[in-house]
């Protein structure tokens, strides 16, 4: 279905929890403030979710959360999905800590692709950017997920001045050589990057990523990544990984933008950047299609035309941010 500036949904994003085993110095997944277990959506209530998005047009469906690897069983539910929804990619956005111990299983319960985060690669400053996290770890992670074959491997890196925007071509480097895909992506300006003016202070511009990669790379734009997501490609000489830009903040992609999300306590939202949604979980749970498929309805109807993160930070948007 076309929303009414005829942007087709295909995408959904769906929390499946919001705690997260660590604690990213600018984002909100795993803040104390959590749901409690009862409110959280029921593998159930997400399959049915889902279903009603795929009649509606939804193709791809991405699992994120908080930590999605914490939710327990969460390996039943791809296969819930896998097995009880139409669905082109199935995909999953994690910090990699679980990755290596769960690729398998994963991949066997038929989850097409990961998303890994990882945003500086010397173990100390990956440590205090996430409060704790273990480089060792998410690489093995991301070793793992291309072993099973959870490919297209793709790598997130959150760019931020004075934190790690020095390891731009180091990063670069790292998948390109590797044969994988790394977007940098704008610090948004919400959740704990709002806090303190640290989004101000942080913030580095696609054109400025860019520019520190020519630095180093001869870079092309690449054909037909797979995906169809934000972010733009490009390819070095020789080179079998690729580097994208996400510049979600600089240069907005919300006229393209194809999403919904749904929060981990069942609320569908229009935009990454809304902060309130159409509640979704108690029609769930009393087996009212009729009411789900008006909530999608009116989520299409009433997707806002872009967001205006370039204009004033704020506090919303975070707890169901997935990449
Ligand atoms: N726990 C999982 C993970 O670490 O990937 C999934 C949830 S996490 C919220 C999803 C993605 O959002 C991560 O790649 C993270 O870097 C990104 N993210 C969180 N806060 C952000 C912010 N303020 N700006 C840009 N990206 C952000």
């Amino acid at each position: 279905m076309r929303d009414r500036f005829g942007r087709e949904i295909t995408y959904l994003r769906v929390s499946v929890g919001d705690r997260c085993d660590l604690r990213c110095i600018y984002c909100r997944a795993g803040a104390p403030s959590l749901s409690p277990k009862r409110d959280l959506l029921r593998f159930e209530e997400i399959v049915e979710a889902v279903r009603v998005g795929v009649e509606f047009g939804v193709r791809r469906v991405r699992l994120t959360g908080g930590e999605p690897l914490l939710r327990q069983d969460i390996v039943r539910l791809v296969g819930m999905l896998r097995e009880r929804c139409d669905l082109q990619d199935l995909s999953l956005t994690t910090n990699g800590i679980r990755l290596a111990h769960m690729a398998r299983e994963l991949k066997r319960a038929g989850l097409d692709r990961v998303n890994v985060s990882l945003d500086s690669l010397r173990p100390e400053r990956l440590r205090a950017i996430t409060r704790g996290g273990d480089l060792k770890e998410v690489l093995a992670g991301i070793e793992r997920a291309r072993e099973v074959g959870l490919t297209p491997v793709k790598i997130n890196t959150v760019v931020m001045r004075g934190v790690n925007d020095d390891e731009v071509p180091d990063l670069a480097r790292f998948a390109l050589e590797r044969g994988l895909i790394l977007r940098f992506i704008e610090l948004m300006p919400v959740g704990e990057a709002v806090r303190d003016g640290f989004w101000r202070r942080a913030f580095v511009a696609a054109d400025e990523i860019r520019r520190r990669l020519a630095r180093e790379y001869s870079l092309r734009p690449a054909a037909g990544t797979e995906g169809g997501g934000p972010a733009r490609y490009f390819r070095a000489e020789g080179l079998p990984g690729e580097v994208g830009i996400i510049a979600s903040v600089s240069q907005p992609f919300c006229a393209g933008c194809n999403r919904l999300r749904i929060t981990a306590t069942g609320e569908l939202r229009p935009c990454l950047a809304s902060d309130s949604g159409i509640p979704l979980r108690e029609a769930l749970r009393r087996g009212d299609r009729d009411a789900v498929r008006e909530a999608f309805a009116t989520a299409i109807r009433e997707k806002p035309p872009g967001h205006r993160w370039h204009l004033a930070p704020t506090r919303t948007g975070m707890d169901e941010l997935g990449g």
